[in-house]
Formats: C-alpha cells, structure tokens, sequence
C-alpha cells in the first residue's frame, strides 16, 4: 500500500471485540499470566503495551525499518540510542543539531567516556577528517536545526558501511513523509514525535526505528532497562495525529515555501535559510533524496530581533514546531540555549537567526503578519 494509505492504516486494525476502529487505549500497568511462568502476549506495559505496540508498528512501517520503539520524549528516545555506545566510543555528530541532543551529548554523556566531534556533515571529506579509530556512530540531522543544512545520507552511508560505524538519522523535521533515511542506508532513525509526526501540539513524544533484528533487540532492551517508554494515552494521541501526516506535510511545505520566497525579496532579511530554495547550498541534495521540504524557515535579520517578534500576531513566540499554529523563536535563547556559546559559533548560530515553524494556517495570513513584524504595513495584502 502506498503512504497515505499506511498513515492510515499501518499497526492497526478493527478492536476485534467491538469493532471500533480507533485503537481501545490500553491503559493498564500490567497484564494477568495465563498460568505460573506463563505470560499472555504482554506482561508489564513498560516492556510492553498494545497501544504503544500499535504506534511502533505504524511508524516503523512508514520509515521502511523492521522494528519501532516509541518513547515518553524525542530526548528520550535520543538517550536510549546513544546508551548503544560504551566508554571509551566516539560519535561524529552534525554541528548543529538540536540544542537539548548538543547539551546530552557534551555535558552529561562525556562524563561517561563517551567522546564527541561535533562538525558540519556536508562533505564526505568533513566526515572522515572526523572519524578516528573508535569512532563506532555517525549522528545526522538533515535538513538540520536551525540552519537547515543538507547532509546527503548516501555519502554518510558508504563511510559508515565501510568501517562498520552505526548511522542514525534524526528525522524529525522531514518526516518519513518527505525522507525515509533508511532507503539511504541509515542503521537507525529517530523521532521527536512531539512534532510533525503528532503534529498536534499537545504531545510529547519519541520513536526510533530499527533495521535489523540484532538493533531492535538493542533498543528493546535498553528502553526496558532504562524506563525510557511511551504512555499509552500518548500513543493514542500520537496514532490519531498520525493519520494526517501526509495532509498536514503538504500544506506545511506550500506555506514554508511561499514564506521563503517572501523572505528572500525582504529587504531587512540579509539570508533565507530553506532547502526548498535553488540558491539553497544543499538544495540538489535535498532534491534528490527527500520528497519535499518541510515546515521549517530560519532567517537573518538586519533589525532589531525582540521588535519583530513583539510585532507578530499569529506567530505565537514559542519553542518547538510540527504544529498546526505557526510559532517563532529565536535560535540563541531558546531552542539552541543549551548549546555552549562557543559551539552556537562555530555551528554559524548566530544572535540574529530566527526560526520559524510554519503552520497550515492560510499562507496569506502568515505573510501578513510577517509583514506586520518587518515593519510594514501588512494590511489588505500590501506586503513590504
Ligand atoms: N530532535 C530534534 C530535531 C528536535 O527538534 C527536538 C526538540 O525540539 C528533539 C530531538 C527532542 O525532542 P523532545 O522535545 O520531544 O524531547
């Protein structure tokens, strides 16, 4: 089945008692043995949960892996796959990325003997100048977070293979809907379900997705061990927002994309950062491997940063994004406050760098208030 189809129907299926056919929330701590050292399918809902277990199909089966594991957080599900490495390992980890992975990866993972190069994944000749000896994961986020970089995964794939390293692919910002990672090769793919894939607002939530049986096994007995799991009433939640991912993607990309061209003409907007655009350094390597461009512009602004966002209406000053409502932020305070300012530099996250989620409201209306923050008018459509 095609993937609008499996958005809809994939880990799921008619309760077979009632026949109702939104999934019965399995809210239950634990499960009755069917007899001494004899467990039913299930037994305790942190190792495992029908709920849970439907959500994990679902997802796995949109990302193309063998194997889904959904956790209480995007962080969450970040801990439990970097819990794959040991003392003394060594990650090579896209620059920037999310600002909360940054601050696990350097500042609590490091106590560990877990050793970090934090770089920019635009060529394979960045990434071998980074891997040394024990370097045994590669950590992508592409488009990444805030600059929207483009990483191409065929590259960081052929590395990786060649010297057994593990490869995982944050693809919370495309969504399987727009880039499966694994038809790339990527060992791994995770999820912030907080965002596109419930794309609600009103979960917190994570996944990852395996390929091998080896892997999920991995990730299973990490997410028991360390309690890492989703609730049931999330996952519900999650499954429902699911449905309309493919709707939601591209309406998100139509308004991303006219908000980029609208951007890109501004003239208090000294640089546009969206993959959908040819000036774009990444975009044929976007082009070539994702279906779409996503919800997310970043821009620079050559005015005062706190005046323009004071001056929004719609956009609603927040972290995060993948909803329905257009939010702002800006990247140095928030989003990417919990990366060192040393490393905000050297990743090119500067102070003047805003990051827009761009919702499904009308994109006129989007623009307008846009408009209204850059100081214009913006009113009956005469944009400056
Ligand atoms: N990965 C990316 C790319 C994110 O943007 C975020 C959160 O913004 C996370 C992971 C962490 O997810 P959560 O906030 O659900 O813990």
């Amino acid at each position: 089945m095609k993937f609008n189809t499996r958005s809809i129907h994939a880990g799921r299926k008619p309760d077979p008692e009632t026949g109702a056919i939104s999934p019965t929330i399995c809210q239950t701590y634990t499960f009755r043995f069917d007899d001494f050292n004899k467990p039913g399918d299930y037994d305790y809902s942190r190792t495992g949960n029908p709920t849970r277990n439907a959500l994990e199909d679902a997802i796995a089966n949109l990302e193309g892996g063998n194997k889904g594991f959904c956790f209480s957080s995007g962080m969450s599900a970040v801990s439990t796959a970097i819990h794959l490495l040991k003392s003394g390992d060594h990650a090579v980890v896209g620059d920037d990325i999310y600002g909360g992975t940054f601050r696990l990866f350097n500042e609590i993972m490091t106590k560990y003997g877990i050793e970090f190069s934090f770089t920019r994944l635009d060529s394979a000749e960045n990434i071998e100048d980074a891997i040394q000896p024990n370097t045994k994961m590669i950590w992508v986020e592409t488009p990444s977070n805030p600059l929207l970089n483009i990483t191409d995964l065929d590259i960081v794939a052929k590395i990786a293979k060649e010297r057994n390293i593990l490869t995982v692919a944050d693809n919370t910002f495309p969504s399987p809907y727009f880039l499966r990672p694994i038809e790339y090769g990527m060992d791994l793919v995770l999820h912030s379900t907080t965002k596109y894939i419930n794309g609600h607002s009103d979960v917190i939530g994570g996944a990852i997705v395996t390929t091998t049986e080896k892997l999920a096994e991995d990730v299973h007995f990490l997410l028991n061990g360390m309690g890492t799991n989703a609730a049931p009433f999330d996952s519900w939640l999650i499954l429902r927002g699911l449905k309309t991912l493919p709707l939601r993607m591209e309406k998100h990309a139509e308004n991303a994309k006219a908000v980029a061209d609208y951007l890109s003409e501004h003239p208090k907007v000294s640089e546009v950062y969206y993959p959908g655009l040819t000036s774009h350094p990444g975009h044929e390597i976007a082009k070539k491997q994702m279906d779409g461009y996503g919800g997310v512009v970043s821009f620079k602004l050559t005015t005062d940063v706190p005046k323009f966002i004071r001056g929004l209406d719609l956009f609603y000053l927040a972290e995060s994004l993948g909803g329905a409502d257009s939010l702002v932020e800006h990247a140095a305070t928030m989003s990417h406050a919990s990366m060192t300012p040393e490393a905000r530099k050297k990743a090119g996250i500067t102070d003047d760098i805003i990051r827009l989620s761009i919702g499904l409201e009308d994109s006129d209306d989007i623009i307008e208030d846009l408009s209204k923050g850059l100081g214009g008018s913006g009113l009956n459509g005469v944009f400056i």
